[in-house]
């Protein structure tokens, strides 16, 4: 099935609960424009490539569309719009005054030099600038894209408009506006609702023993912030494999050796990629990219919990038999939503020039996640539903208000 028609079917299965008439069902499930261009790049060998590129700008009935841009092999214009439609999901659940958006380029930025990716994030705006700013559009890191892929593009943006405008784009770097707190804030947020959610259910971190697929910016900093909080990470995977440790991996030390030596299989010896799957643990953390857990992948999965850091991570039919299981799965659009709420403050101190300490930061992250993650909880309790169902029944049911509030549908 393809990514898009998962978002769908969650649509579907939470419409009802969120009151939606058929025609705000057939919105909410509409991109409000596609955008489309083939970029140009001069190669260092003299030569010149093009790579598709896309900007899906989903709803903005809630405040200005808000999305990451990813470079990746697979990005797609399906896969692009619905990741596109998770961010109007999540930003409502978080309740945050954004809309959705995703961008992509299809591309493997591993196969790209320092100076082709710069010339890549340059053409990327320049194609779209007339679509981005800070009030319209405002894209932010994705998969393999990062705070130095944002300052070109911010250089690029302002280079075009003559202004600064700190605020058309977040996860910057420090130096050029970017947010304390920024680089951690999707594990931050995801950890924030997991102890929300172990208060709950009397449980402790420190008793766990944890399973994390991928090591980008945000699965290694969960690996770090679990490690740190007492839990065992007894297995920790990237693309080249699992490195695996039945009495709990040293995260910090396998982290350093990825980054120095580039993938886990030059670090120490690695099971295959999708032994982390099966490794024997209470959590499992999906930190890659979408679809790892599908019906014929979750046979060996024995977890009692899913954090889904990842944006999609689990078919609608996985997500079926993992309720039945009795698999608490925390949802992508309120585990991962973090990373946007800490784009949010860099946005507001964009627009204001105000700056904010670590700590503000952190109280209003906190804040934000564990309400969000008390609103969730309590629907889905109230309507004997799943966090999943009833994360996207909330979100639908506000944005399908503000879109009723401007004479939309
Ligand atoms: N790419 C991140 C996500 O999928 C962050 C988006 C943002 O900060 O705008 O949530």
């Amino acid at each position: 099935m393809a990514a898009f028609e998962h978002f769908t079917e969650h649509v579907n299965a939470a419409a009802k609960l969120a009151g939606l008439s058929e025609k705000e069902r057939k919105a909410l499930e509409k991109p409000d424009r596609v955008l489309r261009a083939d970029l140009e790049v001069a190669l260092d060998d003299g030569s010149t490539a093009t790579f598709s590129a896309y900007r899906i700008q989903f709803n903005n009935a809630r405040g200005p569309y808000k999305g990451g841009i990813r470079f990746h092999p697979e990005a797609d214009e399906d896969e692009v719009s619905a990741l596109a439609a998770m961010m109007m999901v999540k930003c409502a659940v978080v309740g945050i005054p954004f809309g959705g958006a995703k961008g992509g380029v299809t591309v493997d930025p591993k196969k790209l030099s320092t100076r082709e990716r710069e010339a890549l994030a340059r053409a990327y705006v320049r194609a779209f600038a007339g679509d981005l700013g800070p009030d319209q559009d405002i894209p932010a890191p994705d998969v393999y894209t990062n705070p130095s892929v944002m300052a070109h593009m911010l250089d690029e943006y302002e280079k075009i408009t003559g202004k600064s405008q700190p605020a058309m784009i977040t996860g910057k770097p420090i130096a050029l506006g970017g947010s304390l707190g920024r680089d951690t804030a999707t594990a931050d947020g995801a950890i924030a609702v997991l102890e929300a959610l172990f208060e709950d259910e009397g449980v402790h971190a420190s008793e766990l023993t944890v399973a994390v697929q991928g090591a980008g910016n945000a699965g290694s900093q969960a690996a770090r912030r679990l490690a740190h909080v007492g839990a065992k990470v007894v297995a920790l995977s990237d693309s080249s494999g699992t490195l695996e440790d039945a009495v709990g991996l040293d995260v910090a030390a396998m982290l350093e050796g990825k980054e120095q030596k580039k993938e886990f299989s030059a670090v120490g010896k690695v099971a295959p990629v999708e032994a982390v799957l099966s490794a024997k643990a209470d959590l499992f953390v999906p930190a890659a990219l979408e679809e790892q857990l599908r019906e014929d992948t979750i046979g060996g999965l024995s977890t009692r919990y899913v954090l889904e850091i990842a944006n999609g991570p689990t078919t609608p039919e996985a997500d079926v038999l993992l309720a039945k299981r009795g698999v608490t799965v925390v949802p992508d659009v309120l585990a991962n939503a973090g990373g946007v709420a800490v784009s949010y403050f860099e946005w507001i101190q964009g627009r204001t020039g105000d700056r904010w300490g670590k700590e503000a930061i952190e109280t209003r992250l906190t804040e934000t996640m564990r309400s969000a993650y008390r609103e969730v909880a309590n629907f889905a309790k109230e309507h004997d539903t799943t966090l999943r169902e009833a994360a996207y029944a909330l979100a639908l049911s506000r944005i399908a208000e503000a879109m009723r509030e401007r004479g939309r549908v």
